[in-house]
C-alpha cells in the first residue's frame, strides 16, 4: 500500500460528524490536542505522500492499538477511532513520534539531513514498535564519543553540561571559548529594523538586554559558550504552524534544560546577576527568538514576571547564529522541510 492510499483511508475512516468534533475544540469527546491537530493537518495538507508501507505492519498496528485501547481506555469507546486514525497517520504516513514531541523526552538528531527522533521509553513487542522513533542505543555511542572528546579538550564540566543538553532533548551541541566569539553591530541594527516584530516588546530582546557593550561584558564574565540546537521536522517549507509549534517546543526544552542544570547545582542566577555581569551566576542561558512566556509582557512598565526564567536572545547579543554554529562545529541548517533553533549556555566563571 502507498502512504497516500493509507492517508486517504485514514481520512475516509472519519465521518463528517467526526470532523466537526475535531474542529470543535470544546467538544466533549476526549481527543488530545496532539491527535486533533495531527488529523486536521493531515486533512488540510497539500502534500502528496511518497513511499510504500507493508500492509501487514498496518494491520498489526491496528490490532495492537485496538487491544491497547480496550484494555486501558474502555470507558471512552467514542474516542478510539481518533486515537487509531492519528496513531496510524503519525507512525506510517507522517513518520513522527506517536506522542507530542514536547510531551515525552525524545532525543532528536540529524543524520543525512533528516531529523530523527529517539525514544528512551520505546520497548519491543508493544504498539511502540510501530512508532517511527528509534531506540536510544543507536545514538548513545555517538554522543558518548563526542562527550569524551569534549571532556578531553574542555574538561569534565563542559562534558557534563553537554550530557545535560542532550538529556533535555537537543539534537546537537558544540563549545566555543568566549574570547573567540565576535558580536556585530550590524546584527543589532537588524534587530532595530524590527522585521521580527520583537524589538522593544519583551525583556528578552533589545533594547531591554542592554547595549552591545553591556551584553559583551556579561558574556565575557564566562569562559565558555556551549551552543546547542534542535531541529524539527516540518510538513513543508510553508508549514508556518509547524514552525510556531517547533519554536514553542524549543522554548519548553530550554526550560527543561534549565531545570536539569539547576538540579545539578548550576543555577542561572538572578536577573541582577545577569545584568551586572560583575558577580555572574554559575551560568547564563540564551535562547532563540523573543520571549513568549506571558500573554502580555510587562515590558517596559514593570519588571519581568519570571526573572529566573528570562533567557535573553542570542541575536539580541549581536551574534550571527550561523557564525557561532560554524565555530562550534554544528550544522546551522538541517535539510529541507526542517527548522532549527539555537540556544546557548554560558558557564565557567573567570573569577573562579
Ligand atoms: S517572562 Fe513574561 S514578563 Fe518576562 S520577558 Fe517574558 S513575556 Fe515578558
Amino acid at each position: 500500500m502507498t502512504k497516500q492510499e493509507l492517508a486517504d483511508q485514514i481520512l475516509d475512516s472519519l465521518t463528517v460528524e467526526d470532523w466537526e468534533i475535531l474542529e470543535d475544540r470544546n467538544s466533549q469527546v476526549p481527543v488530545s490536542a496532539h491527535n486533533r491537530e495531527t488529523l486536521l493537518a493531515l486533512r488540510d495538507t497539500e502534500t502528496e505522500f511518497d513511499g510504500e508501507i507493508e500492509e501487514e505492519r498496518i494491520e498489526e498496528a491496528k490490532a495492537l492499538l485496538g487491544r491497547f485501547l480496550e484494555e486501558h481506555w474502555a470507558e471512552q469507546p467514542a474516542a478510539h477511532k481518533y486515537v487509531t486514525a492519528a496513531s496510524l497517520a503519525l507512525a506510517f504516513v507522517l513518520e513522527r513520534p506517536m506522542h507530542a514531541w514536547d510531551a515525552v523526552h525524545y532525543a532528536a538528531a540529524v543524520q543525512d539531513e533528516k531529523v530523527r527522533y529517539y525514544c528512551a521509553y520505546k520497548e519491543g513487542g508493544t504498539i511502540c514498535d510501530h512508532c517511527p522513533t528509534r531506540h536510544m542505543e543507536e545514538i548513545t555511542p555517538l554522543r558518548e564519543a563526542k562527550m569524551a572528546a569534549v571532556a578531553e579538550q574542555y574538561g569534565d564540566v563542559s562534558a557534563e553540561i553537554m550530557r545535560t543538553v542532550f538529556a533535555a532533548g537537543f539534537s546537537d551541541a558544540g563549545i566555543l571559548p568566549v574570547e573567540e566569539i565576535r558580536c556585530h553591530e550590524e546584527v543589532r541594527k537588524i534587530c532595530e529594523e524590527n522585521r521580527c516584530r520583537a524589538y522593544g516588546r519583551t525583556w528578552a530582546c533589545p533594547p531591554a538586554v542592554g547595549t552591545l557593550e553591556e551584553c559583551s561584558r556579561r558574556v565575557s564574565a564566562y569562559r565558555y559558550m556551549q551552543l546547542f540546537s534542535r531541529a524539527y521536522r516540518l510538513e513543508d517549507e510553508f508549514d508556518f504552524d509547524g514552525m510556531k509549534d517547533a519554536m514553542m517546543a524549543f522554548k519548553k526544552a530550554v526550560d527543561e534544560l534549565a531545570a536539569r542544570l539547576e538540579e545539578k547545582g548550576w543555577s542561572a542566577g538572578s536577573q541582577e546577576q545577569q545584568e551586572d555581569g560583575k558577580s555572574p551566576a554559575k551560568l547564563q542561558l540564551l535562547s532563540n527568538e523573543s520571549c513568549t512566556r506571558c500573554k502580555t509582557c510587562t515590558y517596559p512598565d514593570a519588571p519581568c514576571r519570571f526573572p529566573d526564567r528570562l533567557y535573553h536572545t542570542i541575536e539580541g547579543y549581536g551574534y550571527y547564529v550561523s557564525e557561532l554554529a560554524a565555530q562550534a562545529g554544528i550544522p546551522y541548517m538541517n535539510g529541507r522541510s526542517t527548522v532549527t533553533f539555537f540556544g546557548a549556555v554560558l558557564y565557567g566563571n573567570k573569577d573562579e
